[in-house]
Formats: C-alpha cells, structure tokens, sequence
C-alpha cells in the first residue's frame, strides 16, 4: 500500500513513480487554481493515460473534480477501480479502458491530462480536439527534445541543441510542438504553468478556439541562435528563421535551435496562487514550493547559463551562486535564479559582460 497526498492506492504490477509525487502535488494546486478561476458546472479532468489511477484520484480528493481515468492497459485499469473503490470518493468518478486517442475523440473534457510513457506527441491532436479548456501534457523524453538524440527532430518537428541550458530547451520545443499541433485545429494555447526538472517536462496550456487567437500563438514561436564556441546566445521570432548565421561575439558560426516556444512559459499570477494552493500535508510540499518560486521569480527569457560551465570556460574557481548574482545586478543587470538548476541563472547581460563580471 502507497500513500501520496490523500490517497491510498496499491500498485501490484502497475506503474507507479514515487518521485513524480512532487508533479502530482503541484498538478493538484493547480487543478484547484484552475477551477477557482474558471467556473464551470461540469469540472471533469480526464486523466487519459492513468496507470495506478493515482493523478485522476488526487484530482477527485484533493481538488474536487468529478474524474475519469483511462489506460489501454486492462491490468492499470484493474488496480486504478480497485483503487478509485478503496478511498471513499465523494465525486463523480468513472473508468475507461481504451487507446488514449480513441479514448480522447469519443468526447470532450474540462481539463485533459496526458502523462504517458516518453513523448505525449502521439496523442496531441486529439487531446486539443478534447479539452475545453485546459490541456496538460507530460513528456519524460528529455534526451530527444533537448536534442541529445536525433529522435528529437522527427518526433517535434524541430531541431533541438543539446546545450548547457537543456532541461529548457526540452519545455520549450515541447511547448513549441504542440503549440504547432493546436493551431492547425484554431486552436490557441497560453502556457500557465510550465517547467522541467531531471528526467521531464511538464506544461499546463490554456486553451481557447479561433483563428485570429491561433495566429497570435504563432508569433510566440521562434528560433534560439547559440554559439558553441564563446557560449553567446539570442532568439528572434518567426516559424522559418531570417536572423544572423554569424555569431556577433567571436565570429564562428552559430548554431541554430528551432523553431520552438520564445515567449513566456507562464503566468506570473498562476503560479502564486498555485503556489498558495500547494497544502502542508503534500508529501514534497517544500520541494514544490521551491519550485514554483523559483520559477515565479525567473527572469522571461528563453535561456538560461550555468555558473559552473562559464566557470569551467574560463578557468575560473565558482563562487557561491547568490554572489555571482549581487555581482551581475551591481553591475547594472537584472539577474535572478532558475528553477531548473542550483548552479543556473538568467540575465540580460551579454556573455562578454558575463565575462567580464565572472
Ligand atoms: N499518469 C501516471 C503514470 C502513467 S504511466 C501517474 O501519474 O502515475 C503511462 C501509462 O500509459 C501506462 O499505464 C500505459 O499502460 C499507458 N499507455 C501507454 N500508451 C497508451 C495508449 N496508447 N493509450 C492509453 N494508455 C496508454
């Protein structure tokens, strides 16, 4: 028998990851951030690829959602209706035991959340067909999407660099991606939530319907230009990239990511009031916390350094990563931590500024 938040649930043979219990804590204050701030009179969150059932569970208990999980696997859905049984849910909940796109164009849901094993790309056009209002999507194959495995490209249709900053450029060719997919449905996507950590990322999306929103969504897609050579980096907007090929700094030429998400990867008010919304009894309450301020706080540009690998291009010895910051900010730039890495930051300053404060 696990415990996770308030639910008891067994596991047998089926998949379950303790460690993603801090995604299921901040999926659940997000679930309750959501319904306070979109009323509706039916909140059904399809949890479509459920395994243990234990994400559609927390959602029943924790935030008040009437559920229905769903697993092509009999087994999962097995132990997912045992489990919705033992732990006296008061909501509507209900199972289904169907291929995760069938399952999808069969009808619509509130809120859809697809976390299924590596990408969730394979069922991207029916989980938007879906959702009314809120599409959640997992992906666990950070290797491709930060462009450390050629499966990247055809699987995003996007050419991912394998940089110092990985973990965020997986959210955002994630994001890019199916941003990408939305828009051929007009449908628009707003990230409200959005982050990678370890082995994964994660991306909450508003979603809304016609064409004119659908362009808009468009203009946050872009291109990030790096140069491997000093480590200077910038974006520039535009699905086909117009923009410099020569890097500015020290004349090699530059590498180039894209095309990906460019603009913000969420909503500043969002994520305070998820934030207020994770409770003390979550099992990883201070580790999600973390999380979300850090993340509140980063400055909205789409790359981040790592103190450790400038330090290391340098030959330099690294200082405590709150000095660095005061230094960069005493020297007239903004400068704040990132929630992907206790060695990473986000500036405006240029990297020979950068060097020049290091
Ligand atoms: N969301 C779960 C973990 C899911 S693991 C949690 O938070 O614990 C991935 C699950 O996706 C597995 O149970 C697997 O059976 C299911 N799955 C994989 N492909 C699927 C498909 N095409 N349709 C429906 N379920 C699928």
């Amino acid at each position: 028998m696990v415990l996770e938040g308030k639910a008891k649930i067994r596991t047998d043979d089926v998949f379950y990851n303790p460690e993603m219990g801090t995604d299921r804590d901040i999926t659940v204050a997000a679930l309750n951030t959501w319904k306070n701030t979109h009323k509706k009179n039916e909140n059904i969150y399809a949890d479509v690829t459920c395994a243990t059932g234990i994400r559609g569970i927390r959602a029943s208990l924790e935030a008040n959602y009437d559920v229905i999980v769903n697993d092509r696997s009999k087994e999962a859905i097995d132990i997912a209706t045992k489990n919705i049984r033992k732990n006296n849910i008061q909501k509507k909940i209900q199972y289904s035991n169907k291929d995760a796109n069938i399952f999808l164009r069969n009808n619509n849901y509130e809120v859809v959340d697809v976390d299924p094993f590596g990408s969730p790309i394979p069922f991207a056009d029916s989980a938007f067909n879906s959702t009314l209002s809120l599409a959640c999507f997992t992906a666990t194959d950070l290797a491709p999407l930060c462009g450390a495995h050629s499966s990247g490209k055809r699987r995003y249709s996007c050419i991912p660099l394998n940089t110092e900053y990985h973990s965020e450029m997986g959210v955002r060719v994630l994001i890019g991606a199916l941003a990408r997919t939305a828009v051929r449905y007009d449908i628009s996507v707003t990230p409200i939530l959005s982050y990678s950590l370890r082995h994964y990322a994660r991306t909450l999306l508003a979603i809304d319907k016609g064409a004119k929103k659908s362009n808009k969504t468009l203009n946050s897609i872009g291109h990030i230009s790096h140069c491997f050579n000093c480590l200077y980096r910038t974006y520039s907007y535009g699905v086909i990239f117009d923009g410099e090929r020569d890097c500015p700094n020290c004349g090699e030429k530059l590498d180039i990511a894209g095309p990906l998400w460019i603009d913000s990867i969420y909503k500043e008010d969002f994520i305070q009031k998820t934030e207020n919304n994770l409770k003390k009894y979550m099992d990883n309450y201070n580790k999600a916390k973390k999380i979300l301020s850090n993340l509140g706080k980063e400055l909205d540009i789409p790359t981040h350094y790592d103190h450790h690998v400038l330090c290391k291009n340098w030959d330099k010895k690294p200082s405590k990563l709150e000095d660095l910051i005061e230094n960069i900010r005493d020297n007239g730039f903004k400068a704040t931590k990132t929630h992907y890495s206790g060695t990473s930051f986000k500036t405006n300053a240029e990297i020979s500024d950068l060097k020049h404060v290091i």
